[in-house]
């Protein structure tokens, strides 16, 4: 099949239904938006499917400040390349893509394999425009680029870099949410911690970030493996999932709790909760030469004592095209099951999607956008 490419000269402008974000703390409105067609090196990705990520959720609640101007959110999207801008090599036409975060290439980091320490990582995910300043929404006074893609809304506009070929005999949808809080997990137990098999390790928060990480830990075989939460619903389904352990945070003293299990600390510690007595925890309970991963942008003391580390880790310091279709095979062999997590939501019903991944009740919303 020909790939259709397009140039400056052809450039179109689009019609799209996207979910806005115009007021802090929502409800996000789903409007008609003109967007541009893509440039040289950009796919335009008709959005099948999208997970709501707990970034996303932070950024309405938190984050937001409307002088910013409205904004499209979303970054756990999946679906179907309908154009090839003329200098994208690797994709085609009908190609079934995960759309991941967004990174430079170019840059020291982006050069040396290690996109998720590019230099660019706050402009091109979180600047909701693209590196030169520019935003394909401009024309409807709105803002998107989030993550390289903006996948609550019909249409994408993606790169080479933050797309994942998959191939069109798996599901679309259940994929769409491993490019963010999927990843994420597995990959600080897999990548960033490289949890050796044997090691004891401790998930705070077993929201879907933590629960990859659970999932991930019995993959790479550590043990203990003792998931804490405040949800019984959530702390069940890890044990389900590979904790061997559960403990309610709510209910027991997290730190005599561990004592009791491991004899002493963790080796390893995953904080996803954001938390402040978890966050202490995470570091108080490590064994010496232990390392805590912080997970919700937050870094560590300085010093710790007995060679116990903490590092902050951004994606999992996974590559997308590479630890995505790990993932994938992982799943298909039935060791990473996520598809337990997810619940999904026509897209009409982002707002409820939402408000139940706030509460607790889904842990993994998926919205269904378009048809595969
Ligand atoms: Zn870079
Ligand atoms: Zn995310």
């Amino acid at each position: 099949m020909a790939a259709q490419k397009t140039s400056k000269e052809t450039r179109q402008v689009l019609k799209i239904r996207a979910a806005v974000l115009r007021r802090r703390g929502g409800p996000l409105e789903i409007e008609t938006l003109e967007m541009e067609g893509p440039r040289d090196d950009e796919v335009l990705v008709r959005v099948v499917a999208s997970g709501i990520c707990h970034t996303d959720i932070r950024y309405i609640e938190d984050w937001y400040d409307e002088s910013e101007g409205p904004l499209v959110l979303g970054h756990e999207g999946g679906g179907i390349v309908e154009q090839v801008g003329g200098k994208v090599k690797s994709l085609r036409r009908g190609d079934h893509v995960v759309m991941s975060y967004q990174s430079c290439g170019h840059c020291t980091q982006c050069r040396r394999g290690r996109p998720f320490d590019c230099r660019y990582m706050s402009e091109l995910n979180w600047g909701f425009q693209r590196l030169d300043g520019s935003n394909a929404l401009q024309r409807s006074g709105v803002k998107g680029h989030f993550f390289g893609q903006s996948s609550f809304a019909t249409y994408a506009l993606a790169t080479e870099r933050n797309v994942v070929k998959i191939s069109k005999s798996l599901p679309l949808e259940m994929l769409a949410p491993l490019g963010c809080g999927l990843q994420t997990g597995a990959g600080t137990v897999m990548n960033s911690l490289a949890v050796p098999s044997g090691a004891s390790i401790a998930v705070f928060g077993t929201g879907s970030v933590g629960l990859a990480a659970v999932m991930a830990a019995r993959i790479v075989g550590a043990h203990p493996i003792i998931g804490v939460d405040v949800i019984p619903k959530r702390l069940k389904l890890a044990l389900e999932l590979g904790a061997t352990h559960a403990i309610n945070s709510r209910r027991e003293d997290v730190a005599s709790r561990i004592g009791k299990i491991t004899g002493s600390g963790v080796d390893y510690s995953v904080e996803s909760t954001g938390n402040d007595r978890m966050y202490e925890l995470s570091m108080e309970l490590l064994n010496p030469k232990g390392t805590a991963a912080l997970l919700t942008g937050a870094t560590g003391p300085a010093h710790l004592p007995g060679g116990r580390k903490a590092i902050s880790i951004v994606e999992g310091d996974a590559v997308p095209q590479q630890f995505i279709p790990k993932l994938i095979a992982l799943h298909r062999k039935g060791l990473f099951p996520f598809d337990r997590l997810v619940k999904f939501y026509d897209w009409d019903k982002i707002n409820r999607a939402i408000a139940d991944a706030n509460r607790g009740s889904t842990i993994k919303p998926v919205l269904r956008i378009s048809k595969v």
